[in-house]
């Protein structure tokens, strides 16, 4: 028997990545957006638990040179494998760990002027973004505020390579959505002309996160900052403004441990939480909740596929296994592939799927993907 692939890394429970399903969404944002538009590439998390290294290894292939992480750890991480593109640390790092922004050429995004301030009096030279809070009040200083942002400016030892803002309802639909979005859009190109006005340099400008390339992808910025639309999926199931032709990278299988029949009026996992009505044919799957599979979706509509039928999860999720009816299912053994999102025959189960079933959305599945799981880079 030949192998390509290591025997132990699809021996339990595992992640496949199609890094050609990431090169074509890559260019079909790059499509979507104006042609000066360039993608800061968002590799937080894990890259969203695809795995930091080649991700951005293919995504630095295709021609991205700016990236963001959320913390300094992460920059400190992904400088490894990405010598000479510009990283940009959206997280707070604090001003006793600036040596680590200097030493690895990081790029730290400035919440305020005290922050500015103490980031500057280090001595260290140290690029910066700056973040504007047009009204998400999450990081930022006021639009409003315009000696404060000012001040930011005037830091000695700050190099100011940007300015930001952060859409917190570009996702919304309601014509209420779309005018708080067009009120903070307002407020930070406002805020850029008064400043570009007084000779201040705002260096690269950038305001859109996915939603922001979904409904707004005509708004003219240095950069845009997909995370979740990069990997393929949307956040939730529904409409978006512009149609893509995006692909989802990531793919989840688990093997099956054991197949039995179980006898009606008998229970299935923890609190005998499932009551079997008639005889089913049970499988145990070698993946659970530490795997990162929400628990949530336990007695909620949850799915797997199996020999390409789609089959219920029934009972509780379990920390290392869950169980699935697969009556319908004919010649089931251990061993056998079951596909948690991704396809198989002529089925498909996407992360949109699973986050409905769980009650949150993509973002939430994917990055929750647990460091058990070996990640299995196909078209490497
Ligand atoms: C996480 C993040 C993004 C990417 O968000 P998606 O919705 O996944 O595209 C963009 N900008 C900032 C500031 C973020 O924190």
């Amino acid at each position: 028997m030949k192998h390509n692939i290591m025997p132990e890394e699809r021996s339990r429970a595992w992640v496949e990545i199609n890094l050609n399903a990431l090169g074509h969404n890559i260019n079909d944002i790059r499509s979507k957006i104006p042609e000066k538009t360039e993608i800061m590439a968002i590799v937080k998390a894990n890259a969203y638990g695809h795995g930091v290294k080649k991700t951005a290894e293919k995504l630095y292939e295709e021609g991205i040179k700016a990236f963001a992480v959320a913390t300094l750890s992460e920059g400190i991480q992904l400088r490894e494998y990405i010598s000479d593109g510009e990283i940009l640390v959206l997280g707070y790092t604090q001003p006793d760990n600036a040596c680590f922004l200097h030493e690895n050429r990081l790029s730290q995004l400035i919440t305020d002027n005290e922050y500015a301030k103490a980031l500057s009096n280090t001595g260290l030279s140290l690029h910066a973004h700056i973040a504007i809070d047009t009204g998400m009040h999450r990081l930022g200083t006021e639009p409003d505020d315009f000696e404060a942002v000012e001040s930011i400016f005037k830091c000695e030892n700050l190099i100011i390579n940007g300015i930001a803002t952060h859409l917190s309802s570009s996702d919304g639909s309601t014509p209420e959505d779309t005018e708080f979005t067009e009120m903070q859009l307002r407020k930070f190109y406002d805020l850029i002309s008064e400043l570009n006005s007084k000779g201040y340099n705002t260096g690269k400008i950038h305001a859109q996160s996915s939603y922001g390339i979904y409904n707004y992808s005509y708004i003219k910025s240095d950069y845009v900052r997909p995370g979740i639309m990069m990997y393929g999926v949307q956040s939730q199931n529904g409409d978006t403004k512009i149609k893509t032709d995006l692909q989802p990278v990531l793919s989840l299988k688990a093997i099956i441990a054991q197949v039995r029949w179980i006898k009606a009026g008998e229970h299935v996992s923890y609190g005998r939480s499932y009551t079997v009505e008639k005889p089913i044919k049970l499988a145990t799957v070698s993946i659970g909740y530490a795997d990162g599979i929400p628990r949530q979706m336990s007695g909620n509509n949850g799915q797997c596929i199996v020999k390409g039928k789609k089959v219920p999860i029934i009972g509780r999720i379990c920390m290392d296994m869950l169980m699935l009816d697969v009556t319908g299912v004919e010649d089931v053994k251990p061993g056998d592939i079951v596909t948690l999102i991704g396809k198989n025959g002529d089925e498909e189960i996407r992360c949109e799927d699973m986050a409905e079933a769980s009650g949150t959305i993509t973002n939430d599945i994917l990055t929750r993907l647990g460091s058990r799981l070996p990640r299995i880079y196909l078209n490497d």
